[in-house]
């Protein structure tokens, strides 16, 4: 440590799936990370992956430890030493590391060098999520508010809905509900409510979300907005509107207030926002799900556009990264619509059925070498 005192960390890589190729999933920084939830997210990587049909499989790293009480020189030899001790498990063809909480551009960069140093020459697509002057790839940043953009588009078609008449209501307002919230409002939805950690603002009219996230850049919060009403986190989830997206945190619709939620489409932009026991009530209501496996997923699509662009050596302009990912996102979202409709179950159902069939079906296909 800076003092000079010596402090030791655990840190956890699973690797959950090999069957389509490489594993992939992030690393995560914080005191409370623990083997099961680092196991559970390694395997919901490997169903994300496999929905949107790119060749990798599941995995999801972290370390235990305080990120916001550590220096940037402390966090650099935590993540030299987490990177140094998986030499021989992670790399392009075998385990691809990418972002997750507590962990930026900046983490990925040191990844990559400390593994570039053990190779002794430069390996870009060992990780993703890099900076864009270190081989990262353009749309990286914005591609998962992008990805929930254009499945939301999709599923307002298929209900016959018209977007200046869409209300959006977005919980949380980071990377993903900020850049969701920013993309929807220039495509011309109005979105209604918007909210951090703090709580939340309405304007059933709509609101001027580039102002809104100038003025939550400036004040570091959404409290005193002008032109809008306050809104706890808790009520924002059950306001009138065509959309909503959880774009927060997990656990926020559950079987205390599914019953209240009135949107028509809930897309998932966090992971596992709506409990099982809501998922019901919810399919009870006839609410057009779009489960975080899909509706998240550009991300990931993403990081695997930076991991076969690395492998190139060339890189995409940005309106081309954007095309491919809508490609991916809207077949993906045909897909899980057609399983869904094909077996008589909800989306969330159909989205894990497609997924355990793709790993399955390509494990038969390579068969068992015994
Ligand atoms: P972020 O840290 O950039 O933003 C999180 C937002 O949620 C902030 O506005 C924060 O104030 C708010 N928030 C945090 N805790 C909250 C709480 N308890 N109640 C209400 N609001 C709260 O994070 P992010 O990257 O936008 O990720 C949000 C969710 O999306 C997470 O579940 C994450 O796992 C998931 N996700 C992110 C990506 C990605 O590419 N960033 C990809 C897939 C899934």
């Amino acid at each position: 440590m800076d003092n000079g005192h010596i402090e030791v960390y655990t840190g956890y890589r699973v690797q959950h799936n090999f069957a389509r190729g490489p594993a992939k999933g992030g690393i995560r920084y914080a005191p409370d990370v623990t083997l099961d939830e680092v196991r559970a997210l390694a395997a919901w990587m490997t169903w994300k992956c496999a929905v949107v049909n790119i060749p990798f499989g599941g995995a999801k790293g972290g370390i235990i430890c305080d990120p916001a009480q550590m220096s940037k020189g402390e966090l650099e030899k935590l993540t030299r030493r987490y990177t140094a001790e998986l030499i021989d498990f992670i790399g392009p063809e075998r385990d691809v590391p990418a972002p997750d909480m507590n962990t930026n551009e900046q983490t990925m960069a040191w990844i990559m060098d400390t593994y570039s140093m053990h190779a002794r020459h430069t390996v870009t697509a060992v990780v993703t999520g890099k900076p864009v002057d270190l081989s990262g790839s353009k749309g990286r940043i914005e591609a998962t508010g992008r990805g929930l953009l254009i499945v939301v588009e999709e599923a307002v078609k298929k209900l016959g809905l018209k977007p200046s008449n869409t209300r959006v209501v977005v919980q949380g307002s980071g990377n993903v509900g900020g850049v969701a919230a920013k993309l929807m409002h220039q495509t011309g939805y109005k979105v209604i409510a918007l909210s951090d950690i703090y709580g939340g603002i309405h304007n059933p009219n709509g609101l001027d979300i580039p102002d809104v996230m100038a003025y939550l850049e400036k004040h570091r919060t959404l409290e005193k907005y002008p032109n809008a009403e306050a809104v706890s986190n808790m009520d924002l989830l059950e306001l009138d509107c065509e959309v909503l997206l959880p774009a927060a945190t997990e656990n926020q619709i559950t079987s205390q207030n599914a019953n209240k939620i009135k949107c028509r489409i809930l897309a998932e932009g966090a992971n596992g926002p709506t409990t099982a026991a809501a998922d019901d009530i919810l399919e009870r209501k006839g609410v057009f799900v779009i489960p975080d496996i899909l509706a998240n997923a550009g991300g990931v699509t993403c990081s695997y556009f930076e991991w076969v662009q690395d492998r190139m050596g060339y890189f995409w302009k940005e309106d081309v990264v954007n095309e491919r990912l809508k490609d991916i996102m809207v077949e993906s979202f045909n897909d899980v619509v057609k399983y869904a409709e094909t077996h008589g179950v909800n989306n969330r159902i159909a989205a894990y059925m497609l997924a355990i069939d793709r790993v399955a079906y390509v494990t038969r296909l390579r068969g068992i070498y015994a």
